[in-house]
């Protein structure tokens, strides 16, 4: 009877909890735990995973558990359906098919133009993800690069494997330490304070728990926002990583070969999982709060730009933005990205004074550019039809191939697209066409938010001595035609 009057009791706080949601709803702070569960060699590592799995479940909430083809593969070869039945109780998310195994995806991409990366890193990490999801029965709801082993061109081969979020954390790219949108996927990739971890002992977990309260106060003065929190199954159980011992500095040991990390002692162990579990219970009880897993985060994030059409005085923003800088513009609410922008400017001057001209202006997604043209013209003065036409067949390439063309030619003259950009930007600012156009020079400043090639940049353990991408990073910064912040959605 007790037992019954108690529930009666929980019931009615629940329904209270519940009615009151809406208030406390208004601003959250999303917390996503994810893990790389990436050590295929240390069987402890599968306990581990196991451990922290049930961690959440027993709480019940969910982390992200980005995991290795290899390491997927292994789980079922040493007969663990209590590691995958534990795993699935998660969220289940990629991370490459053999992770340090070299050549890494940075390794290979490398010195590769736009397409033979994309096709590249589909013929190399697609087998790993196709066994993901022979184990786990799903699609992976994220990826996110071994170590700093990050290539833009993983971006387009991740679109096709209908993947919509890259999870992660390295300063290839990165605007403003927080979400953003690049090559048409959301991105969680650098988040400045907003990162958060802890060490195992009492007084670093600690300090952890009031940087949370502390980061988590910022992003409720910021109108919400989301923390990223990371960790591998096996530093819980090793005292080196596994890639560590075998693969640093461009090392790849065949098979029979693969070394074994040594392991912490029962009780350093314990000391980690204890640590984590006193972190998380912080996080799981705090106010205004709310656990969210890579399947859940692009929902938080929509991109309005192609919920809706574009209204004319949005195409004006635009055009007034671009004769300042060629990058993103903060349309209130949306945000368009250099490309999106260009996009919106040839669709209004290739409509302009025809039967099709509207108010309105749908986009369409489009990569940037597979390279940068060598030769183009940099000045001459273009006829009304001429700028017509060619707005029209820039909207046409986009429309077959769903990217940017590397040139747009006017009247046979071959231009930059950024030229291209900031004339029509002054076409439609100062009202449209209405005689000759001379042509504009412009530089895409959002470049700047994609990193140059640097030895810091590739930094990882595993990297040959001295590696270096700088063909890469400027296939990168090519596609910094596609990059925005990131809106968070509003309640
Ligand atoms: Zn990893």
């Amino acid at each position: 009877m007790r037992r019954l009057w108690s529930r009666v009791v929980v019931l009615s706080l629940t329904v209270l909890v519940f009615s009151t949601c809406p208030l406390t709803a208004a601003l959250p702070v999303y917390v996503t735990f994810w893990f790389d569960t990436e050590d295929f060699i240390l069987s402890e590592a599968d306990d581990a995973a196991m451990r922290l799995a049930e961690m959440f479940a027993a709480r019940g909430v969910q982390a992200t558990f980005k995991i290795v083809g290899e390491k997927a593969r292994v789980l079922e070869e040493r007969g663990r359906d209590d590691v995958i039945a534990a795993l699935a109780k998660n969220d289940i998310a990629y991370h490459s098919t053999d992770h340090s195994v070299h050549p890494t995806p940075s390794e290979y991409c490398r010195d590769l133009t736009w397409h033979e990366g994309v096709s590249e890193f589909t013929r190399r990490e697609g087998p790993g993800l196709r066994t993901l999801r022979k184990v786990f029965g799903v699609n992976a709801s994220c990826y996110g690069q071994p170590g700093g082993s990050w290539t833009p061109q993983s971006y387009a081969a991740l679109r096709a494997f209908d993947i919509p979020l890259y999870l992660d954390e390295t300063s290839h790219v990165n605007v403003n330490d927080r979400p953003f949108w690049y090559c048409g996927m959301l991105n969680i990739l650098r988040l400045g304070d907003a990162v958060i971890r802890t060490g195992w002992t009492d007084e670093e977990v600690k300090q952890a728990c009031e940087k949370f309260d502390r980061v988590h106060k910022k992003l409720l003065g910021e109108g919400g926002g989301i923390i990223s929190i990371y960790y591998h199954p096996c530093e819980f159980v090793h005292r080196e990583f596994w890639d560590g011992v075998n693969f640093a500095r461009g090392a790849n040991p065949p098979r029979s070969q693969w070394k074994r990390p040594p392991v912490k002692s029962p009780q350093e162990q314990e000391q980690a999982f204890g640590a984590f579990e006193a972190f998380l219970d912080h996080i799981v009880r705090h106010p205004d709060t709310r656990l969210v897993t890579a399947r859940e985060i692009p929902s938080l994030y929509p991109d309005r730009v192609y919920s809706r059409p574009l209204t004319r005085r949005d195409v004006q923003m635009i055009a007034e933005a671009f004769g300042k800088e060629l990058s993103y513009v903060d349309l209130g609410g949306k945000i368009a990205s250099a490309a999106e922008g260009l996009l919106a400017l040839a669709e209004t001057v290739a409509k302009a004074d025809s039967s099709s001209a509207t108010d309105e202006i749908s986009l369409e997604f489009a990569c940037g550019p597979a390279s940068a043209t060598q030769r183009f013209v940099t000045e001459g003065t273009y006829s009304p039809t001429a700028i017509r036409e060619a707005s029209q067949e820039l909207l046409d390439i986009v429309h077959q191939n769903t990217q940017m063309p590397s040139v747009v030619w006017v009247a046979g003259k071959p231009v930059r697209p950024e030229d291209f950009a900031v004339t029509l930007a002054h076409v439609v600012a100062s009202g449209g066409l209405s005689g000759d156009v001379p042509l504009r020079r412009g530089e895409l400043a959002a470049k700047k938010h994609v990193a140059d090639d640097s030895a810091r940049l590739w930094g990882w353990v595993i990297f040959p001595e001295g590696f270096r991408a700088p063909h890469m990073m400027e296939v990168a910064k090519l596609q910094a035609w596609t990059i925005k912040p990131a809106v968070l959605r509003r309640p």
